[in-house]
């Protein structure tokens, strides 16, 4: 049968036409400013590693002493006997960050907002999500059998007016920074909204966590909610913290729950224990090394300054994922070329990922850029030609 060999080839053909074609680049080195691409070294401003801690030594020391310790695999799910004490202490360290009573482990941010969404929802109920959350809270939503609705961006009013109309239990779920777009949610409103209609709300803060906040707890901690206002917060380890995996944190029972109901949960292999072993070694340079949030701020603000002067299509966010808005799908492609031909690397994003006719360079700084290095940034995409007219 050769229908779905066919309906792929379709699939394909149609992508590549639309420019919508993606392709891996094979990466020869860690992650860090510069990386290694074929037989070039790159200036890199696409990855999530804010704070420059994926390839820190103490990270890898702590990898290498977890392995040590605790071998590679896990061997089961943490049900069975895959749950080390690493694990464990992880998970305690994590709920002593962020001011919650308990937190839970994930293999990945993906994993852990379907597991909650769809632990926490049964038919009949609501869940409302901002039209910009990410992938894996629109498809826990999907598949948790509430209602799916979707309000515009950051549109508290609509929010309200669908909250206002609704009789059954309602979840509100965002991202704490939205990661195509680097702006904040408006998180203190929202949160006074869904205590009004007696709604939970959810965070995802996979960008906002060792970014945001006095102590990098996150854009609940800049926001100053707690578990009582925001129940459940998801953020990721696998971004500012430099390693993989996630975590789910709040109360007792619906951690809990989590624990007994969570099919990716109960049915999936722990994250290897030396992971969680680096993970509290990533907790610990977030709590020691602020130094790093301060430098990151600092090179935004350079990086605004320098692309206000050379009319760059900036949008209006402060944080350090700083998106220019090129419009056509096929153009945004070329720019991203034209700038990895001058040595730098710079994610063209496309729809899907992004609504039709907003396709932009999604530009991250992170903590281990130096001052030059943003210079260069900017001197390359003034070279490349991307300005103001762009969109
Ligand atoms: C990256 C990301 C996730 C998924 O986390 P992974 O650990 O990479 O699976 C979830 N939500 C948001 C907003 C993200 O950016």
């Amino acid at each position: 049968m050769s229908l779905f060999r066919e309906r792929l080839a379709a699939s394909l053909e149609a992508r590549r036409v639309e420019h919508l074609y993606r392709h891996r680049r094979i990466l020869g080195s860690s992650q860090g400013p510069l990386v290694r691409l074929g037989d070039r070294e790159l200036l890199n401003f696409c990855s999530n590693d804010y704070l420059g801690l994926a390839a820190h030594p103490k990270l890898v020391a702590a990898l290498q002493q977890g392995a040590r310790d605790y071998g590679v695999g896990s061997g089961a799910s943490h049900l069975v006997c895959g749950h080390s004490r690493a694990h464990q202490q992880l998970e305690e360290a994590l709920a002593d960050y962020t001011g919650r009573p308990r937190a839970l482990l994930f293999g990945s941010g993906f994993a852990a907002n379907t597991a909650t969404l769809s632990v926490l929802l049964q038919p009949g109920d609501t869940v409302l999500q901002d039209r910009l959350n990410h992938a894996s809270l629109l498809d826990g939503g999907l598949h948790s059998g509430a209602r799916l609705s979707r309000f515009p961006h950051n549109d508290l009013d609509t929010l309200e007016r669908k909250l206002a109309r609704l009789s059954g239990p309602a979840l509100v779920a965002v991202d704490g920074v939205f990661s195509m777009d680097g702006d904040v949610a408006p998180l203190a409103p929202l949160a006074e909204l869904c205590q009004r209609h007696d709604a939970w709300l959810m965070v995802d803060d996979a960008h906002g966590f060792g970014v945001l906040g006095q102590r990098g707890a996150g854009s609940l901690e800049a926001a100053g909610l707690g578990c009582g206002e925001v129940p459940v917060l998801m953020a990721t380890l696998g971004k500012a913290l430099g390693c993989s995996g996630a975590f789910v944190a709040g109360g007792e029972e619906l951690v809990e729950a989590l624990i007994q109901f969570a099919r990716s949960y109960v049915y999936s292999t722990a994250m290897p224990p030396a992971l969680a072993v680096a993970g509290l070694a990533a907790l610990a340079l977030l709590r020691e090394e602020a130094w790093r949030r301060e430098h990151l701020q600092h090179l935004v603000a350079r990086f605004r300054r320098g692309a206000e002067q050379l009319g760059l299509p900036l949008a209006d966010v402060g944080g350090p994922i700083q998106p220019l808005l090129i419009g056509d799908a096929g153009r945004a492609v070329a720019f991203s070329e034209a700038l990895r031909e001058r040595g730098v690397l710079v994610g063209a994003i496309r729809p899907p990922t992004v609504p039709v006719g907003t396709a932009r360079l999604r530009i991250t700084l992170t903590a281990g850029h130096s001052e030059q290095q943003v210079d260069q940034l900017l001197a390359a995409l003034e070279q490349a030609g991307v300005t103001r007219h762009a969109a």
